[in-house]
């Protein structure tokens, strides 16, 4: 990437790169000949296709026409409040051409010729993408460190679920950490369109340095890596549930709820509403999936040799969740119930390595696939690359810093 200017905005990101031109992929143009007459209809609340068509004075017959075509009916179709048609007339007021958006970014083109035959384009338009650097320092939460370093309520999002395989957000975070990170956003026409992905990122957290970096190999796979080319991500989700609250940990000598006697919790309980989606923590295999007594509706996984993850008082199965089938990390297998010997809606998930339960919340997880050692040799020049990027900026924004506080 070429740094080409740096400059601080008024949020304090630093704009690191002009973007491209924006490009919009050629389709046949239209000349619009003299005498032509171009009429903008806006789709309003109710309106069907055939009002629009009535309204612009294309009439429904040249619209049934078109939709004949499943070219044509497909996009044309998806009407909604707000979008807007553009009708071209020759001097004869015949219908020549038809122009709606799909979305900012995805347009159609209809163009009729003189026997009335009708052909469609897709345009597209390629965002402009803007990079940028920005960094935060957390004194109470990652959200309000990330809000305030200007970064959209997604692009947060972004950055936990980057780090949130190192670092737990509820109960590793100290105050003083710290981040910092390469972010793109797209635009169009000089306006923001939407968060872009995350190019790179740092996170100090309680005195250890965390960085990360996305890199797509030349097979066309995107992922983040440290840099030194391991996977980012581990081979299990810490939790199987997105919403949750723990309401028993893993405990050896836990005294039942039900049974009221000492018997061994081998799990962590996560309380959620009934029906709360349950994911597989890690690629594997189902062996069992069952009614049990004491596990109401129970699913067993199988990963690799030693591994296996359980799953516990479901209220029903989902439609992967079969004897035999291999199942991908965060594929829903079952929701929150309170079948078998419970007490109130919750998931118990047991994790066992070689046969013994460990603690799920602090069991030490192994990391998913490194980068392919084919892809190393470049991977190391763009890690090295970005790296140094990382800190460039980290000292061009010290001093914007130093300089705004003067
Ligand atoms: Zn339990």
């Amino acid at each position: 990437m070429l740094i080409v200017a740096l400059w601080p905005s008024h949020s304090q990101s630093v704009v690191v790169e002009i973007p491209a031109n924006l490009v919009i992929e050629p389709s046949s143009v239209s000349v619009d000949e003299p005498g032509w007459q171009e009429v903008s209809e806006t789709v309003n609340l109710g309106d069907n296709l055939s009002t629009v068509f009535e309204r612009s004075g294309a009439g429904v017959s040249v619209l049934y026409k078109l939709i004949s075509n499943d070219e044509i009916k497909k996009p044309i179709e998806k009407i909604y409040p707000g979008q807007e048609f553009v009708f071209s007339f020759d001097e004869d007021a015949v219908l020549k051409e038809v122009s709606f958006n799909e979305s900012p970014i995805l347009s159609y083109h209809i163009v009729l010729d003189e026997a009335q035959q009708a052909t469609i384009d897709k345009v597209v338009r390629v965002p402009d993408i803007h990079t940028r650097f920005t960094k935060g320092t957390i004194n109470n939460s990652l959200f309000l460190a990330g809000s305030d370093a200007g970064l959209s309520d997604n692009m947060i999002m972004q950055l936990a679920t980057l780090f949130g395989w190192d670092i737990d957000f509820a109960l590793d975070i100290r105050q003083g950490d710290q981040f910092s990170l390469l972010y793109e956003e797209n635009y169009l026409d000089g306006a923001k369109l939407n968060d872009g992905a995350i190019v790179a990122a740092k996170f100090y957290n309680n005195g250890r340095e965390v960085t990360a970096i996305r890199y797509t190999d030349s097979s066309g796979h995107t992922d983040y890596y440290s840099p030194d080319g391991n996977s980012m991500r581990k081979a299990f989700l810490r939790t199987p549930m997105d919403v949750f609250r723990i309401s028993s940990s893993f405990n050896p000598n836990r005294k039942h709820p039900v049974l009221n006697k000492i018997v061994a919790h081998k799990g962590t309980d996560y309380a959620a509403m009934t029906g709360t989606p349950i994911k597989a923590s890690g690629d594997g295999k189902i062996i069992k999936a069952n009614y049990s007594a004491t596990y109401g509706n129970v699913v067993v996984i199988q990963h690799g040799e030693n591994i296996r993850t359980l799953y516990a008082h479901m209220s029903k199965f989902s439609k992967y969740t079969k004897v035999g089938n291999r199942i991908k990390q965060g594929q829903v297998i079952g929701y929150v119930g309170a079948t078998g010997r419970v007490t109130g809606a919750h998931l118990h998930y047991e994790f066992q390595v070689n046969g013994v339960h460990k603690n799920p919340q602090t069991v030490k997880l192994p990391t998913a696939e490194p980068l392919p050692s084919k892809y190393r040799d470049d991977f190391d020049s763009y890690a090295t690359n970005m790296v140094g990027q990382l800190s460039v900026f980290d000292e061009a924004f010290a001093t914007v810093g130093n300089l705004n506080s003067e």
